[in-house]
């Protein structure tokens, strides 16, 4: 599963770091999402499957097996 941006959508609200804090943070410089991993294990593919349904921008998207 590999797990996509849309930075121009990202409005920094953080809702995928609580969901998947191993995967995602926010930068103190720009406010938008940063993907901190490209590997996904199946716990951390839970915690993103989770982010994009929380995403309240839908600014992340996953493609691929999970
Ligand atoms: S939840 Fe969405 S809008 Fe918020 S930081 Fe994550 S990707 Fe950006």
């Amino acid at each position: 599963m590999k797990v996509t941006v849309d930075l121009a959508k990202c409005d920094g609200y953080a809702n995928c770091v609580a969901a998947a804090p191993g995967v995602f943070d926010v930068s103190d410089d720009t406010g938008k999402v940063i993907v901190l991993t490209g590997r996904l294990d199946e716990e951390s593919s839970q915690g993103v499957v989770e982010a994009v349904r929380d995403c309240p921008m839908r600014a992340l998207s996953v493609e691929g097996p999970s």
